[in-house]
C-alpha cells in the first residue's frame, strides 16, 4: 500500500508494484474475461472504453447510439475480439475503424480485423502507404481504405466523425472528434505538442481521450538513450503529463467533465503520477477533480486522500489501462 501523504506531493517516483498496476500482455485475455460490463448497443447514449494504451497497443471502443466504432486497432485481433465480447459486443457489430497513424501501436490488429470482418476503415493517405507490412496479405484482399482529410468531417452511421492534425514523428498524424446527438468527444493520441488546430480541435468536447505520455522526470533520469528521450519530448514526439495537465485547464474552462488520460509510457510514467500531475496542475486553477480509479484497484488502496474524491468535482479523471478494459464512460 502506497503513503496516505504520497498522492499530495508532486515528483514521487511510484513503484510500479503499487495498487494493482498493469497487469503483464499474457494475462490480457483473462483480464478480459474478469469483467463484467454491459453494454446496450441500441442505447441512445454515446459510451467510450479504452480496450487498450501505451507502446504496446492502442485501442479506445465508441458506441454512438448503437453506431460502434474503434479508434485505431493497435492490438492483436484476438484481443479486441476478447475485449469486445467482454463489452457485451462483438467486432461483427463494428461500423468502422478511425486510424490515427501507421504506428504499430496503433495498426497492430487492423488489417486482420477489418479483413475477418470486412470493416470500412479510415486512414490518411500517407499512413495508409506506410503500413506494417502484412503477413497474411495473400489470404485474401482487406476492404479498400477510405482516405480522410483534415477538416473534412464524414459520417458513420449515427456518428460524425472529424479528423485534425496532430503532430507525430508519423507519416501523418490526425486526432478524431466524434459526435452524435449532443455529444461531443475527442480522442488525442501521440501528440507532441498541443498546436493551435489540436486545441482549436478539442475545446468544447465534453469528454476528451488525451495522451498523457510521460513524467518528464522519470523520462530524463531513465535508461532510455539520449536521442530516444530527446524524440519523445520534441514537439513531434508524445505528450507529457504536464502539457497534458496545462491543457485539461483550458478544456475544462471549455465544458469538458471527463478526460481519460490515454497511451501513458510504461518505463517513463505511472498512472498515479499522471493522476496527481493533473490533479495538481487543475488545482491551482481553481478546478476540482475527481479520480475514477477503478481499473486500478478501490481508490483509498491508491490515493487514500479524502479530498480526491469529492463528490463536487469540475471534470472527472480516468487513466486507461495498458492491457485490460477501462472505464466504461458515459458521454454527453
Ligand atoms: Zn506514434
Ligand atoms: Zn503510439
Amino acid at each position: 500500500m502506497l503513503p496516505e501523504e504520497g498522492c499530495a506531493r508532486r515528483r514521487r517516483v511510484v513503484p510500479r508494484t503499487g495498487c494493482r498496476g498493469d497487469p503483464p500482455l499474457q494475462v490480457l485475455l483473462s483480464t478480459y474475461q474478469a469483467v463484467s460490463l454491459t453494454l446496450t448497443t441500441n442505447d441512445q447514449g454515446v459510451r467510450l472504453c479504452t480496450l487498450a494504451s501505451g507502446s504496446s497497443g492502442n485501442c479506445v471502443y465508441i458506441n454512438c447510439r448503437g453506431t460502434e466504432l474503434l479508434v485505431d486497432a493497435g492490438i492483436s485481433l484476438r484481443a479486441i475480439e476478447h475485449g469486445l465480447q467482454a463489452l457485451g459486443t462483438s467486432a461483427a457489430n463494428l461500423s468502422a475503424v478511425l486510424i490515427t497513424h501507421e504506428h504499430i501501436d496503433h495498426v497492430r490488429g487492423l488489417l486482420p480485423l477489418v479483413r475477418k470482418y470486412n470493416i470500412p476503415f479510415y486512414i490518411d493517405r500517407l499512413c495508409a502507404c506506410a503500413l506494417p507490412e502484412d503477413s497474411h496479405a495473400n489470404a485474401y484482399e482487406p476492404p479498400e481504405p477510405l482516405f480522410i482529410e483534415v477538416g473534412r468531417g464524414f459520417g458513420v452511421g449515427a456518428a460524425q466523425a472529424t479528423p485534425f492534425r496532430t503532430p507525430h514523428d508519423s507519416a501523418a498524424n490526425v486526432g478524431y472528434i466524434i459526435e452524435c446527438g449532443g455529444a461531443r468527444v475527442g480522442v488525442a493520441t501521440d501528440v507532441g505538442s498541443i498546436t493551435g488546430q489540436v486545441a482549436n480541435a478539442l475545446l468544447g468536447c465534453g469528454t476528451v481521450v488525451l495522451e498523457s505520455n510521460y513524467d518528464r522526470d522519470m523520462l530524463l533520469t531513465g535508461r532510455y538513450p539520449p536521442y530516444l528521450k530527446a524524440r519523445i519530448m520534441s514537439g513531434a514526439g508524445h505528450l507529457s503529463n504536464d502539457d497534458a495537465s496545462v491543457f485539461l485547464c483550458r478544456l475544462v474552462s471549455s465544458g469538458t467533465r471527463q478526460a481519460v488520460l490515454y497511451h501513458l509510457s510504461h518505463e517513463n510514467n505511472h498512472p498515479i503520477l499522471a493522476l496527481e500531475t493533473a490533479q495538481y496542475t487543475l488545482g491551482r486553477q481553481g478546478i476540482r477533480s475527481r479520480i475514477a480509479f477503478s481499473a486500478y484497484g478501490p481508490p483509498a488502496q491508491c490515493v487514500g486522500q479524502e479530498s480526491l474524491f469529492a463528490q463536487e468535482a469540475d471534470i472527472t479523471l480516468y487513466v486507461a489501462p495498458r492491457s485490460a478494459l477501462g472505464d466504461l464512460l458515459v458521454c454527453e
